[in-house]
């Protein structure tokens, strides 16, 4: 007898822009029909006409440091509830352990959602000793970060991590010159924009000649923090411009106003509060949850709590609309929750895209936000069984309600799970059910396939 059937599904079929009927049939964690299924099964689930999705690749997140114990996976087990199953950390310049004993911990003991990973810049600077973020690297350390690199190409990296904002002594040189310790440029480059506003179109040209020098695919993180500060347009005018001439350039972004970062990071070095009000930002964990900074206990934090993170609500929704409407624009949650603190986007990220922006406000269409959670960032990340419902390809998969599905997790509260999301299938197994993750070991690590 086969594992599973789901009766009654919507699917979306992204290359004819319609919508399916059908049944699934799935066994040993692929789905081995799309039809008709009437094979008894050992466990059947009655869609009820509702969207069975491919499962969501969340191609920007971040990872909880795995130490052993309870919070290893805490980010994860968020994700999973809102609909993600294959997620990529190491983003922004970190990675917080060594690849080897990140993707063995994963294989050994499973995660709430399937892992890739990138190998962070910053982290590859701070094992080498160049842990001055305001100086570039010498040569031996570079030489230093090149080995290490080239070392991790074994367990399977999805290439390299910037974060030029945290550490504004990165040059553009160092980069590329440290990418090719990875000799194929089958792999990617991600990278936190060196500064936003006023100067994202400056920061753009940096990436835009990063991929011409590399020769590397480049994903550019969030770029609603970069540029949806009254300088959307003219990023998306860059970055159309330089693709039109060939440049491999996507982006991702998530869909709220607020950025979340460390506040002793430079992204609030003294120059940044002369674009921003000490009152934008707001503490998310400890004593002052809650509450918006005024210079003292700005000053306060920074010194003495310097990876407490703050929101800073910077962002015009309107700008973050425009750069979904773009089509080489993913859905990245940018997701990290710490110990009692963060955003909601690593809880409410994909529904709020489906609920708020497809539904309430009619920026996208159902198919094309699917499109932007599933095979887009599928094709990117060369997931050749991922991003689709067809026969041959992974059973991962979220069953939900366009009608009421909708994020929950707000600033107060930021894990809450989403509204409306019924089913979350990896692997061929039900990972969480009605809200509630009820396998938390379903995921693998998955080594990206360079060529
Ligand atoms: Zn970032």
């Amino acid at each position: 007898m086969k594992d599973l059937k789901i009766l009654n599904a919507k699917i979306p079929n992204f290359k004819t822009d319609t919508w399916e009927k059908a049944d699934i049939l799935i066994d040993h964690g692929t789905i081995l029909k799309v039809g008709t299924v009437l094979a008894d099964t050992k466990e059947t689930i009655d869609a009820d006409g509702k969207i069975v999705s491919p499962g969501f690749i969340d191609i920007h997140a971040h990872e909880n440091q795995l130490t052993g114990g309870d919070h290893d996976f805490f980010t994860a087990a968020c994700e999973v509830r809102m609909g993600v199953t294959t997620k990529v950390g190491g983003n922004c310049g970190d990675s917080y352990n060594r690849l080897e004993d990140f993707c063995s911990r994963v294989n050994s003991q499973g995660s709430p959602t399937n892992y890739m990973m990138f190998v962070g810049q910053n982290s590859l600077r701070q094992h080498a000793g160049a842990d001055d973020r305001y100086q570039p690297s010498t040569k031996a350390q570079l030489d230093r970060m090149k080995q290490e690199l080239a070392s991790c190409r074994k367990y399977g990296p999805v290439g390299l991590s910037c974060g030029f904002e945290y550490a504004p002594g990165v040059t553009t040189e160092e980069t590329v010159e440290l990418l090719s310790a990875l000799e194929d440029p089958g792999y990617l480059t991600s990278v936190h924009f060196r500064a936003d506003g006023a100067q994202s179109v400056s920061s753009i040209d940096e990436l835009v000649a990063i991929e011409r020098r590399s020769g590397y695919g480049m994903q550019m993180s969030h770029i609603g923090s970069c540029s949806a500060v009254g300088y959307m347009k003219e990023a998306l005018a860059r970055i159309d411009a330089a693709r039109a001439t060939g440049v491999d350039l996507t982006c991702d972004c998530y869909p709220y106003t607020a950025f979340c970062t460390g506040i002793g990071t430079a992204v609030f070095d003294e120059a940044s509060f002369e674009k921003w009000d000490y009152s934008d930002l707001m503490v998310t964990a400890g004593p002052y949850k809650g509450q918006r900074c005024d210079k003292a206990l700005f000053e306060k934090l920074r010194a003495e709590e310097p990876d407490l993170y703050v929101a800073a609500f910077v962002m015009n929704e309107p700008e973050v609309a425009l750069a979904y409407q773009a089509p080489y624009v993913m859905v990245g949650s940018d997701c990290g929750f710490t110990d009692g603190g963060g955003h909601p986007r690593g809880a409410g990220t994909f529904p709020r895209v489906l609920g708020r922006l497809v539904r309430e406000q009619g920026v996208l269409t159902m198919m094309d936000a699917l499109r932007k959670m599933t095979v887009l960032p599928a094709e990117r990340l060369n997931l050749k069984t991922k991003g689709e419902i067809r026969e041959g390809f992974d059973a991962d998969i979220v069953i939900f309600d366009e009608t009421t599905v909708a994020d929950c997790a707000t600033y107060e509260q930021p894990t809450l799970p989403p509204d409306g999301i019924s089913y979350v299938i990896l692997g061929g197994q039900i990972a969480v059910r009605d809200k509630i993750m009820v396998n938390g070991t379903l995921g693998r690590f998955i080594p990206y396939q360079n060529s």
